[in-house]
């Protein structure tokens, strides 16, 4: 028997907008959400969760609408200061965000865990909906490239995912435990949505945590994702370039090709759809729709398209 929750797997800026939609085409009570937390960074001798800020920001309606990341009207005068104590220039927290920071390094100073922590922000901020940080381990992606070895935030803010990508690293996975009551919410979930994220940085990540992967591909058909990837490149972000180092196609079929195991459906950008034959022989229902989601009436249309499919 299926609750009636929808159970969400999310990164952060693609995610958002999806899960911006779903929370108003649907009750935000129904949505859990289970966050990737592969982009943690400890920084300033801060504690930062940046996939877990950007849903929390937006579910609160205080996220930069533009950016999809952080406050709105957020000023940056704390950070300048950091930047004369520490030395380097690439990290951007705005004096609200650094709250966020501060507030959470504290609270895992008490004593909390990440999952704890997200739920008192959470409930700070009156979301409704249940957000899930997938472990609360430790994990941390590093991109090794031609030049060196960095953390994912570096090679994504400071050096705009330019560099050759040789190996990606999720330090700490093996050891990555998922947190509560997730594998029984995987079991139980009236339909199970991934969100179009990186499949590697942000779903991927969240499929490496033990136990996440098997119990998918056991409620496969209740499964639904929406691909990233629209006419062979990535809306924004380093997808492709991770795809590729992964030896995954770049289109809406590679990544079909590399969820076919834990999905029974998937909707691919209507400008793809000479592509859904190809993909529905991997056993997959495919569907064709608008999925750039450039507005908030795009963003629940294809919201309510995802929750409407009959699984
Ligand atoms: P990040 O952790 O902030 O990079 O965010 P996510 O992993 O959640 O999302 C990044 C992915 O979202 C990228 O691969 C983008 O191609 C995809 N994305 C962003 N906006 C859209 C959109 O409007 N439509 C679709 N289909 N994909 C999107």
């Amino acid at each position: 028997m299926n609750d009636k929750y929808y159970l969400v797997l999310a990164g952060g800026v693609g995610a958002a907008k999806f899960i911006k939609g779903l929370a108003n085409v649907i009750d935000p009570a129904l949505l859990k959400i289970v966050i990737n937390t592969g982009d943690d960074i400890e920084l300033f001798g801060l504690k930062m969760c940046p996939d877990i800020d950007i849903i929390t920001y937006t579910l609160a309606n205080i996220v930069d609408k533009e950016k999809g990341w952080g406050f709105q009207d957020e000023t940056f005068n704390c950070l300048s200061i950091l930047k004369n104590y520490y030395g380097f220039e690439w990290f951007n927290a705005g004096d609200k965000d650094l709250a966020t920071h501060i507030y959470r390094t504290d609270l895992f100073k008490k004593g909390f865990n990440k999952s704890e922590i997200t739920s008192i922000i959470c409930e700070k901020f009156g979301i409704k909906s249940q957000l899930i940080p997938m472990c609360n381990e430790d994990v941390q992606t590093f991109i090794t490239t031609d030049s060196k070895k960095m953390h994912f935030e570096e090679y994504f803010i400071k050096y705009h995912c330019e560099p050759k990508v040789i190996d990606v690293q999720f330090q700490g996975i093996k050891k990555a435990r998922p947190v509560n009551n997730i594998l029984d919410y995987i079991k139980k979930a009236k339909k199970i949505l991934i969100c179009p994220s990186n499949p590697i940085v942000s779903i991927g990540t969240i499929l490496g945590v033990k136990g996440i992967r098997e119990s998918l591909k056991n409620v496969k058909q209740k499964v639904i994702a929406i691909s990233p990837i629209i006419e062979g490149e990535t809306v924004q972000g380093p997808a492709d370039k991770l795809m590729k180092c992964f030896g995954i196609e770049v289109s809406c079929v590679g990544v079909a090709k590399h969820y076919r195991e834990i999905i029974g459906h998937f909707i691919i950008d209507k400008k793809d759809c000479k592509l859904k034959s190809e993909i529905e022989k991997l056993d997959i229902h495919t569907y064709c729709f608008d999925t750039m989601m450039v507005t908030l009436e795009k963003k629940k249309e294809l919201a309510q398209f995802a929750i409407d499919i009959i699984t």
